[in-house]
């Protein structure tokens, strides 16, 4: 017997049309009756965690639903949090660094179309996160469209189709075929069996990202130092590059470093590795003092800084949590 907490915190799936259009409306009793025929196999709990699209949903909630977990895990085989689909992946994103050494499924699932619909893929996501707890998958994962993936790799790209969500940078974890459950790996992160679940919430929530394009102001980074950020994820150009000629980025992000902000470096490609010495623009960067964003995405980037400025602010250190992979997020 399974014994599994289903926690609701709104989203598409838990929706009904009103004056104003779809808003969370359905709670966890009703969730659980459509997974009522799944058998005897398994015993529920249940718990509405909030009501919101996640669009609401940031640090705060991240650190309420963060804290619910570490709070009950230890009392069931997994944990499934129904969560709306637009920053599902920034949650179990900030989630996998707040709760590490996971034992246990964590599993965040949604849907593209209400619970209630009779096109709904709400029903085929809920046992899809089922099965994660069912296999033991360890670690903080998405379900959707059939397909189990690590938080820290997941993204939304599709606003309407089914397939929402894809594994970027690394295989899915398992996926659902005709002939079952094919499971490429137990765990998100390298689990220490002897060690308890690594719980830390302190989040530096005040983290910038900026998405260059061609032509962006070298005064927006006074202006993001004027408001007192503490840290900057910065989306580059392929590789990793920006503009210096015209527009001189690298001597306003010196000046960003040397005030002991850290800038970490992303791609704006979805796909694959910044790679910050490939380019003599990209090593120009690298000289101003940026930390490598290597293969993570922007959604795991932006947590990761959030949680390590959570820890240390000294300059080493936060290289150091850059250049390991605490939850899956990068290839090293
Ligand atoms: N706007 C919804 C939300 O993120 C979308 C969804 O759940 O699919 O809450």
């Amino acid at each position: 017997m399974k014994r599994i907490l289903l926690l609701t915190t709104g989203g598409t799936i838990a929706s009904r049309q009103g004056d104003q259009g779809l808003a969370p409306a359905i709670h966890s009793d009703e969730i659980l009756r459509y997974l009522d025929h799944l058998g005897n196999g398994y015993q529920f709990a249940q718990r509405d965690l909030m009501d919101l699209d996640s669009s609401n949903i940031q640090p705060e909630e991240w650190r309420l639903i963060a804290r619910t977990v570490y709070e009950h895990l230890a009392d069931y085989d997994g944990i499934i949090i129904t969560h709306g689909t637009d920053t599902m992946a920034y949650t179990a994103s900030a989630l996998s660094f707040m709760l590490q050494n996971l034992p246990k499924s964590v599993v965040f699932t949604g849907s593209q179309l209400p619970l209630e619909d009779p096109h709904t893929d709400a029903l085929q996501n809920l046992y899809t996160a089922v099965s994660a707890v069912d296999e033991g998958i360890c670690g903080v994962t998405v379900a959707f469209n059939r397909r189990i993936i690590c938080g820290t790799r997941a993204v939304k790209v599709s606003t309407m189709g089914f397939d929402a969500f894809h594994s970027i940078n690394a295989p899915p974890m398992a996926e659902i075929y005709a002939d079952g459950m094919r499971v490429y790996r137990r765990s998100t992160h390298e689990l220490d069996p002897t060690r308890p679940i690594q719980f830390d919430d302190t989040l530096e929530s005040n983290v910038f990202l900026l998405k260059l394009i061609p032509g962006t102001r070298p005064e927006i980074f006074d202006a993001l130092a004027a408001m007192d950020y503490k840290g900057i994820v910065l989306e580059a150009f392929g590789a990793g590059g920006l503009h210096y000629i015209n527009r001189d980025l690298l001597d306003r992000l010196e000046m960003i470093t040397g005030r002991g902000i850290p800038v970490v470096v992303c791609s704006q490609c979805l796909y694959e590795r910044s790679d910050l010495s490939i380019y003599e623009v990209g090593q120009r960067l690298l000289a101003k003092g940026v930390i490598p964003g290597n293969d993570m995405t922007t959604e795991a980037a932006v947590t990761k800084l959030m949680w390590v400025l959570g820890q240390t602010r000294n300059r080493e250190e936060i290289e150091r949590y850059f250049r390991r992979s605490l939850a899956g997020e990068s290839t090293v």
